[in-house]
């Protein structure tokens, strides 16, 4: 035992695993057993551990300026070359990017930003935010009240109201259609539950709506074809701005450079992004925005004397010099296109459990994927508790192998995206075992 509060974790739970080391795919306990990272951590480190040219990176700018902040008219050059890099891969247009060392700060950070934007363009009323049910955004204050889920927000007395969070639907059809309803019939149900809110809440208060192209911590959902395209044509109609929430599918993960291109997301006006940003190598977070919003927001920090809000490590030199050396590998060593044919087949091997008795619904894209657990296959019906999920992540982990089980019973999957087929098969053959034998435990 030690002194610490662990972060998101049952305070009674008695199981605890001791990382030492990871190389490649793989990490390492204190006794020496390898398990195969199937999370990649939480869904971060996408090149995998003890990657020397990242190590490198870092040693070599704490040697060379360890700090510097971007307070105030200073900066530095890796923290420009970074932003440069980095919003020229976006599909934001004209973005402009603040760093900051969170997915929530991100998230924390372009709240912000929009209302800012809106009070500079005379709009002030227009600070509503739309998140979906069961959606995961984060943990600090303005983060969590985005986020869609009950162990986010109970004891915590979230979220506030004064937010302006409205919610509509998770776009999952397996969990959310009407009986006989089909998937197109599904979304035109949910597109219009998102139009009613809309005109009864008033567009002119509604700022964004802000959605994970895929989710990631509340079960891997992945919306039905046509979903995004008509979430879009809705939003265009009333102005309110896409924010993509790519802080999971952003860098390759879901086989293409951002999920944004996965689901045909066009032109998003706001992306959050951080994880595989640096491979988490060094903690780092983007938030891009359109650039006519910057430029509205120039002349209001100039009449109050500065743009209020940053962070000491905003653009922190060392974090951006991992990133930017992350963002060369992937483009080095086409990363995203390596992702792309190892998702296929990933996804590939997946669905051979859609047979297993104990699966209701396995689901992904690209190198992110989920199998949700349910006590009855025929109907779907979920478990009441999450026991199964819990038993197989134990099982998994006897196994060798990492994972986590997100929305109660689904099992998440999420591997580094260097992996090779071999090792999608170990993946498999031990996803395999963990779920008979949590066939045996429910049964
Ligand atoms: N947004 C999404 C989609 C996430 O998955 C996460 C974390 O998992 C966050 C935001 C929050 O990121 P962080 O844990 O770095 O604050």
């Amino acid at each position: 035992m030690s002194n610490l509060i662990y972060p998101t974790t049952n305070f009674k739970a008695t199981e605890t695993l001791t990382m030492e080391r990871g190389d490649g795919a793989y990490v390492y306990d204190n006794e020496g057993n390898q398990y195969l990272e199937a999370l990649a951590g939480l869904w971060c480190t996408s090149l995998g551990y003890n990657n020397r040219e990242l190590i490198d990176a870092a040693a070599e700018q704490m040697g060379q300026l360890s700090f510097s902040h971007m307070f105030g008219g200073k900066t530095h050059q890796v923290g420009m070359d970074l932003a440069d890099k980095l919003t020229a891969m976006l599909p934001v247009e004209n973005a402009k990017v603040f760093f900051g060392n969170s997915g929530s700060d991100a998230n924390d950070s372009q709240i912000k930003m929009l209302r800012y934007y809106n009070n500079a363009i005379g709009k002030p009323e227009k600070f509503k935010i739309i998140a979906r049910e069961r959606s995961y955004h984060g943990v600090t204050l303005a983060a969590a009240c985005l986020t869609g889920l009950h162990a986010n927000h109970t004891y915590f007395d979230l979220p506030f109201d004064a937010l302006g969070i409205l919610r509509t639907d998770a776009p999952h059809y397996y969990r959310g259609a009407l009986p006989g309803e089909s998937e197109e019939q599904f979304v035109d149900r949910i597109v219009n539950n998102l139009e009613q809110l809309i005109l009864k809440e008033g567009a002119n208060t509604i700022a964004a709506f802000i959605a994970e192209p895929i989710t990631g911590a509340s079960g891997v959902i992945v919306p039905p074809k046509g979903y995004y395209q008509k979430v879009q044509a809705v939003l265009n109609k009333y102005d309110i701005l896409f924010w993509a929430d790519e802080v999971i599918t952003g860098f390759g993960r879901t086989g293409n450079d951002f999920g944004c291109t996965t689901v045909g997301i066009e032109k998003p006006d706001m992306m959050s992004m951080a994880k595989q940003l640096s491979s988490a190598y060094m903690p780092i977070s983007a938030a891009a925005i359109r650039g006519d919003m910057y430029e509205a927001m120039i002349e209001p920090s100039a009449a109050v004397g500065a743009f209020g809000h940053g962070f000491t490590y905003s653009g922190h030199p060392v974090a951006s010099a991992v990133a930017l050396k992350t963002l060369e590998i992937y483009e080095r060593d086409n990363i995203f296109g390596h992702a792309a044919t190892i998702g296929e087949y990933m996804q590939k091997r997946m669905a051979e459990f859609r047979d297993h008795p104990l699966v209701g619904e396995v689901r992904g894209a690209g190198m992110v994927g989920a199998v949700e657990m349910v006590a009855n296959k025929k109907t779907g019906e979920a478990f009441n508790n999450g026991a199964a999920g819990a038993f197989a992540v134990q099982a998994c982990q006897n196994h060798g192998m990492i994972t986590r089980a997100v929305a109660g019973n689904s099992l998440a999957f999420c591997p580094p995206l260097i992996v090779n087929e071999a090792q999608i098969d170990e993946m498999i053959e031990k996803l395999g075992k963990a779920l008979d034998e949590t066939l045996d435990f429910v049964t």
